[in-house]
């Protein structure tokens, strides 16, 4: 367990230049003992900016946007069930396509084969009018 995997923050997300800012906020989250809670984590996360800034390390930009988001819970930690309260369930989403529930495909007679919905052809776009000089 990373505080990447915490954070939800997925590789591609990295920059080259964030790997410093990375190093301190894992070592910081590992020295407060994994948090995966949202307060602790907020404070974990505050903790590692200023020590990035006192390190001159350059600090990665998702840190800080994963911070704010947190305090307005607008992201919820991805933490194992194993250690406090367990989750909310998630708000459950209502079906958007009512043809195949959004499986994106609709089983046929005993459903070995299927069929692509029809909501996953996308529309087919005119062509924008070309304005060329
Ligand atoms: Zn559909």
């Amino acid at each position: 367990m990373t505080i990447l995997r915490v954070l939800n923050i997925q590789k591609d997300m990295l920059r080259e230049e964030d790997h410093d800012g990375w190093r301190v906020a894992q070592r910081i989250w590992l020295a407060a003992g994994r948090p995966t809670e949202r307060r602790k984590l907020i404070d974990t996360i505050e903790n590692a900016l200023n020590e990035c800034r006192a390190e001159g390390v350059y600090y990665p930009k998702i840190l800080l946007k994963r911070k704010k988001e947190l305090e307005r819970h607008a992201f919820s930690p991805g933490q194992s069930s194993a250690q406090g309260k367990p989750q909310a369930p998630p708000v459950k989403q209502d079906v958007k396509c009512q043809e195949c529930q959004d499986r994106g495909y609709i089983p046929i007679g005993s459903g070995l084969t299927a069929t692509l919905c029809k909501c996953q052809v996308p529309h087919a776009q005119p062509d924008p009018p070309q304005t060329q000089a």
